[in-house]
């Protein structure tokens, strides 16, 4: 990793608060680099000058004067009808699905098909032109009868 990143994480690392897999990629490389462990150094010098700093004193009078500054707020009533909103809502809500879901179509019956094959159909058609022809050739011999 870069010393730009490994900075960015040196106060993290001090802190305890990398990741496993961070943290030994910070080790390794604090291992290699002598700017980074300088950079750590001083990190960790900033932070104990910090912690002798005493803090500054409390007034006496800042915990009453805190304290009175807390107003109580006062607690709102629910009641039932946040239920009675969530219960209707979800009603409606159920209701417009039944209305918007599309209704399934009819169960297929494969009984409703016409069944005809082509064979079948050609014999159909054949059996027509005969009976055609057979009709013309009936009249021909009708007229021939006087
Ligand atoms: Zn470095």
């Amino acid at each position: 990793m870069k010393c730009d990143t490994i900075r960015k994480h040196l106060s993290a690392w001090q802190d305890g608060e990398l990741t496993p897999g961070m943290r030994r990629n910070v080790s390794t490389h604090l291992d290699q680099c002598s700017d980074c462990r300088l950079e750590l150094t001083a990190i960790e010098q900033l932070t104990a000058n910090l912690h002798k700093i005493p803090p500054p004193p409390i007034s006496p009078g800042f915990p009453a004067r805190v304290m009175a500054r807390i107003v109580p707020q006062p607690q709102r009533r629910t009641g039932w009808l946040p239920a009675f909103a969530y219960a209707a809502l979800f009603l409606l809500i159920f209701g417009l699905g039944l209305v918007i879901t599309p209704r399934k179509a009819a169960p297929f019956q494969p009984e409703s098909i016409i069944k005809i094959s082509l064979t079948e159909a050609l014999l159909d058609a054949q059996n027509a032109q005969l009976a055609s022809v057979q009709d013309g050739i009936i009249d021909l011999f009708k007229e021939d009868v006087p």
